[in-house]
Parts: structure tokens; C-alpha cells; sequence
């Protein structure tokens, strides 16, 4: 397999399953001459289930009412980072639904303490901001910024997310990165009125943003929205894109995502295998740890019964591969990513 000549009917051709064989191996191949067998880990702290936005698709839209809201303490979050600084892991995921009740100087305040007192980079997951926000945060110590496009069908994503525009999602991106932050982006697959030829776009576009974190993982129907009854996102098919993109951005940080645990009991492992080289396990305080339900199963059963960051580490281990602490910056850092 030629990565560099892959068209798009070829993609499509393996997303459909022509030659997972080939496919798995070229993309475990490209993982191990880039990474070797490190897995980076990514301690997440999801400090808040509130969120303005009313996406379809997720158990946090404000329109749930079924669900028990939390948010925690700016001690709290310390609390939660110092765990994750302690435990040795060199990344701090912060992750909310689109919560305005912190002021972007609560924000700020809280990346600079945590960069005080360890020597560990920070991940944001806040969603959609104004420049001046995402600057103050870059500011602040910030060095990283995920926002998934969802998806590349534009009517599906409008449908789904209800309000919201994709080329203001795009902007955002834009933006992070003229702040010099490392940018991850991606989508989720099988999300409802979307079909292969958007994921093969997805592949192609997202490939094109020369990003240096790339998140992706399946629909997850959530009996608590209006997309209760629609159909999963295929887990192979999300494995399948999984390698692809490996192929395509040898370079890029690639979680496998616990979405994929949710639709399919060792999902995530096997993402691991199929080119993914992060796991992001939550310190989210085990009280409120399951109501972080964007979909079913978020913060697998599992992780909550067991300490989240030992299930991590077992799993990484009997998937082949050998635990990293480093900080996993992107290799692309530093240099022009256009
Ligand atoms: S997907 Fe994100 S923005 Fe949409 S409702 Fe859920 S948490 Fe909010």
C-alpha cells in the first residue's frame, strides 16, 4: 500500500472492509516508525456536565433534564490535577460541555496554578470561545486545544447540532492555531445522515489540517436525546479509520477513544492496534464521574468500579504496546503545520 496515493476510491474501498489485513498492519507499521510501542497518556478532568448547547446526539444538551448536573470547585480541580501530577502522567485533559458559569479568569487562574506546581502540559476541551478567550488561556500556560468537527456533512452536523455553525467550528481551529497552540480536531462516525463517502471526506479534510491530534469515535445512541432509537456508528468502520489515518498522518497523536468501549467491549484496545497512540484516562471524582454521560457507557463501568488509571495501564500492556509518561508533545510542534 502506497499511503501517498490512496484515493478517495480506495479509502472508500477499506472503510468498507476490502482488506483489513493489509490495512491493520500498514497502519501499525507507521505507528512503530514514529512512535515505536510508546502510548502517551492523558490524564481528564471533566469538572463540569453543564452545557448551553442542545446537540442531538449527546446526554449533556441542556434540553436533558433526566440528568443530575455537577460542576466542581476550582479546589476540586486541583485536587484532580494533583492526582494526575503525582501519578507521573505528564498531560492534563481539561473537558467541559460549553459551560459559561466559569469566567474565562476562573479558567486562566486554574491553568496557571496547575502549571506552577508541575511541569506538565495542559490540554483544553471547553468548545467554541472568542480569540481573546483562547488567548488569555494560551497565555495562561494552555498548550493545547481539542475541538471535534463532528462531522463533514453539513446537513447532518447542522441537525444534529442545532444553533451552531461548522464554519465557526472551523474558525476556531483557525484561530488556535495563528495562538500557537497544538490543535486536535476530528469526528465522530455514524453520527445520523451521515454515510461513508462523508467519513472518506472527513479522512481527506481533517488529513488536509495537517493536525496534530486527531479524535475519533463512533455514535453512541443515547436513550435520553432525540436520537435514542437511531442505529450505532460501526465499530470497524471506526477501526478502519482509525488506520487510515495513522497511514495518511504518520505524526499525529491519535487517542482511542473511550466511545469505542462504549459501542464494543474492548474497542479501545484494539484501537491501540490499529494505529491509536494515546489513552486518556479520567480523574474525574468518582461521585460524579458517570453523570459526564455524553453517551452511554463514557467512563466505562470498568474505570469507575476499578481506578481508572490501573485499567489504563493493564490494557495497554495486554494490547502489546509499552506505557509512555511523557508528555507525547506532537511532533509537528515548532514547525509550520500548513
Ligand atoms: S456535544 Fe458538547 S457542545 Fe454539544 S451538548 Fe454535548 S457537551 Fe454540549
Amino acid at each position: 500500500m502506497n499511503s501517498m496515493t490512496l484515493t478517495n476510491t480506495e479509502i472508500r474501498d477499506y472503510l468498507h472492509g476490502k482488506n483489513d489485513t493489509e490495512l491493520f498492519a500498514a497502519a501499525d507499521r507507521v505507528r512503530r516508525e514514529v512512535f515505536g510501542t510508546d502510548v502517551y497518556l492523558r490524564g481528564i478532568i471533566e469538572f463540569s456536565n453543564y452545557c448551553k448547547q442542545d446537540c442531538l446526539y449527546c446526554g449533556l444538551r441542556r434540553g436533558n433534564r433526566s440528568v443530575r448536573r455537577y460542576r466542581l470547585t476550582t479546589d476540586e480541580i486541583l485536587e484532580c490535577a494533583g492526582e494526575i501530577g503525582d501519578s507521573g502522567i505528564s498531560t492534563i485533559v481539561l473537558q467541559t460541555g460549553e459551560d459559561p458559569w466559569y469566567s474565562d479568569s476562573d479558567i486562566a487562574e486554574i491553568i496557571t496554578a496547575i502549571k506552577s506546581q508541575y511541569d506538565i502540559a495542559i490540554t483544553l476541551s471547553l468548545g467554541e470561545r472568542k480569540k481573546e478567550t483562547y488567548q488569555l488561556w494560551r497565555e495562561a500556560g494552555a498548550d493545547r486545544y481539542l475541538i471535534r468537527l463532528e462531522s463533514f456533512n453539513e446537513k447532518s452536523y447542522s441537525d444534529a447540532r442545532p444553533g451552531t455553525v461548522r464554519k465557526d467550528r472551523l474558525n476556531c481551529l483557525e484561530t488556535l492555531r495563528e495562538l500557537d497552540y497544538e490543535v486536535g480536531s476530528g469526528i465522530m462516525i455514524g453520527l445520523p445522515g451521515d454515510t461513508v463517502d462523508d467519513v472518506v471526506i472527513a479522512i481527506r479534510d481533517l488529513t488536509a489540517m495537517h493536525l496534530h491530534m486527531i479524535g475519533m469515535g463512533p455514535f453512541v445512541a443515547h436513550n435520553q436525546t432525540p436520537f435514542a432509537e437511531e442505529t450505532n456508528g460501526n465499530v470497524d468502520i471506526v477501526l478502519r479509520a482509525y488506520a487510515l489515518m495513522r497511514i495518511l498522518n504518520p505524526t499525529a497523536n491519535i487517542p482511542s477513544t473511550s466511545a469505542m468501549e462504549s459501542a464494543r467491549p474492548g474497542g479501545r484496545m484494539r484501537g491501540l492496534q490499529v494505529g491509536a497512540n494515546v489513552i486518556m484516562p479520567s480523574f474525574t471524582p468518582k461521585r460524579v464521574k458517570e453523570l459526564y454521560n455524553i453517551y452511554p457507557g463514557k467512563n466505562v463501568q470498568q474505570d469507575i468500579d476499578e481506578d481508572g488509571l490501573q485499567a489504563a495501564l493493564a490494557m495497554i500492556e495486554k494490547a502489546g504496546y509499552n506505557i509512555s509518561w511523557a508528555r507525547g508533545d506532537s511532533p509537528l510542534k515548532g514547525k509550520c503545520s500548513n
